[in-house]
């Protein structure tokens, strides 16, 4: 194959990418935010970002070492599938290198507007309770509080 070949060949692997993310766009992108499930994600299970999308880069990756090694086949998605699902997370990781301010300030915005369910709560110990001094509520921050608050922790990185 000659290098332009290949370049004509690459070109239409990156636009089968293209064609992948805007056909999955509503996975990466809910809420119209790049990034944002991933960004949830990492705030759920208290991890990085980058954490966050080294998961799924090693589930491709390490799909796809066992199958060039000739270990297993891939059974779940084909082999263009694989290497088109992580080009378009190194993608990503290339937008969050380049642009996270632009990402947390958009999923800012979509959080923000989400309703704050913060509330106060008897404390769970019985004993506690019955104690007779003051009530002594617990505050339980809300989902969308605690999101804002790791998107500020994020933009203090
Ligand atoms: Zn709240």
């Amino acid at each position: 194959m000659t290098p332009d070949a290949f370049i004509e060949f690459a070109s239409e692997f990156y636009g089968n990418c293209v064609a992948i993310m805007q056909a999955k766009n509503s996975d990466y992108s809910p809420d119209d935010v790049t990034l944002g499930e991933v960004l949830e994600t990492a705030c759920d299970l208290h991890i990085t970002v980058q954490q966050a999308l080294g998961v799924h880069l090693r589930k491709h990756w390490s799909a796809l070492v066992t199958h060039l090694d000739g270990k297993r086949p891939l059974r779940s998605e084909s082999v263009d599938n694989r290497l088109h699902d992580a080009a378009n997370y190194l993608a990503l990781v290339c937008l969050w290198e380049r642009a996270h301010t632009t990402v947390i300030d958009a999923m800012r915005g979509v959080v923000s507007a989400r309703p704050c369910e913060c509330h106060l709560h008897p404390p769970e110990d019985p004993l506690r309770a019955m104690s007779g001094g003051p009530p002594g509520l617990v505050l339980v921050v809300c989902r969308r509080c605690l999101l804002i608050g790791y998107l500020d922790l994020l933009s203090t990185l």
